[in-house]
């Protein structure tokens, strides 16, 4: 037999990503399985990316210079007096723009993690986090959550040996959309040892309403081993696009460049960012209804007896076990398609006012 190019082990055993179902063509049915923003562009950023495409011939910005210097003023205007005191302003040379926030992090992880390094990580959370895990050559520690969705962060400090060298925090948790507090990440960070790389994804950082939320560049502020993960794909509504950022100490953020797929962001990309980035009043004021949306949902469906964990996200997560597989194609089949775990729970995301009135008209079947 001709011998076969072999696939390495750790990709010959990865799970595949299993994106949000798609919605078939002609068929009317509200997606919400990808926990993308419901709202279309902005007219202004439609604008942006029309103007960017006459200049598609060209490379774009390699460092994606514009957009990196408009983050920094943006989160420099962001910080606590004290996270200025300590460190000053955000610079452009923290920043690290990639293909999505996943590419950076796959990124991070490429920079750090030697093979057989140990990566530690709550479950269930990010599905790309053991596949990016894999493919840095890594070892996955899954931490499981607490009973109620929650990250259990004394355990995964416990989960620490000599051979760590990530751990991912991931803020609100998707799927179950629970959050830790500054003063819970404060905690673990002042027990994982200085050499050991803490990545706070903040991916829904816009959705989170409550008390004493964490805030990642205050973390980087006191602890030079932290990075904050950022996303235009979810509060700013640039999925399509895939523009993530990581903000870390110039050092490391010197490596993640190193790592870095050249040219990585298109220029459409990052002028629809920046342009993003200006509208961001009215753009926040979308993440507010969809907070709002979000309320409702939960409420609807705790009236109906569910017991639907506290969401900081943009998704509500039911716990429905063995059921989980077949509900999720029943709701499918009445015009919804939520995100299944199967085994586990639905994730479903909030999307518009009528995509809830439907959903919670599904969900009172099932009682
Ligand atoms: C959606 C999501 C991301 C963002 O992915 P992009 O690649 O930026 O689209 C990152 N982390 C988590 C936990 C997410 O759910």
């Amino acid at each position: 037999m001709t011998p076969r190019v072999p696939l390495r082990p750790a990709i010959s055993a990865l799970p595949a990503y299993v994106p949000g179902a798609r919605v078939p063509v002609g068929a009317a049915a509200f997606k919400l399985s990808s926990n993308e923003n419901p709202y279309p562009p902005l007219a202004s950023v439609q604008a942006a990316i029309i103007d960017a495409a006459s200049d598609i011939n060209r490379y774009p910005d390699m460092f994606a210079t514009e957009l990196t210097e408009a983050l920094a003023a943006d989160l420099t205007a962001g910080l606590t007096q004290e996270a200025l005191a300590a460190k000053g302003p955000v610079t452009a040379e923290q920043i690290v723009v990639g293909n999505g926030s996943v590419a950076v992090l796959a990124h991070i992880l490429e920079a750090v993690v030697d093979a057989g390094d140990e990566v530690i990580f709550p479950w269930r959370s990010f599905e790309a986090y053991p596949i990016v895990v894999s493919v840095a050559g890594g070892t996955s520690v899954p931490v499981s959550l607490l009973a109620g969705g929650g990250l259990d962060l004394p355990a995964m400090a416990a989960a620490v040996t000599p051979r760590t060298r990530v751990i991912l925090v991931c803020t609100p948790n998707n799927p179950t959309g629970s959050a830790v507090t500054h003063a819970a990440l404060e905690e673990l960070l002042e027990q994982v040892p200085s050499d050991v790389l803490v990545v706070v994804d903040e991916a829904y950082l816009e959705f989170v309403r409550m008390d004493d939320p964490v805030d990642g560049l205050a973390a980087l502020a006191g602890h030079p081993n932290v990075v904050v993960l950022r996303t235009f794909s979810k509060a700013y509504g640039l999925a399509g696009l895939r523009v993530g950022y990581a903000v870390a100490r110039p050092r490391l953020a010197a490596g993640i460049r190193s790592a870095s797929t050249p040219f990585g962001v298109s220029h459409i990309a990052q002028q629809a960012a920046i342009a993003s980035l200006r509208a961001k009043g009215e753009l926040l004021e979308r993440v507010d209804s969809i907070v709002v949306e979000r309320a409702r949902m939960a409420a609807a469906l705790r009236e109906q007896g569910w017991d639907v964990p506290d969401s900081q996200a943009n998704f509500l997560w039911l716990a429905l076990g063995e059921r989980t597989a077949d509900r999720a194609a029943e709701a499918s089949a009445a015009g919804v398609i939520v995100r299944p775990f199967a085994g586990e729970g639905l994730r479903v995301s909030v999307g518009e006012p009528e995509a809830t009135d439907l959903f919670v008209k599904i969900a009172a079947g099932w009682r």
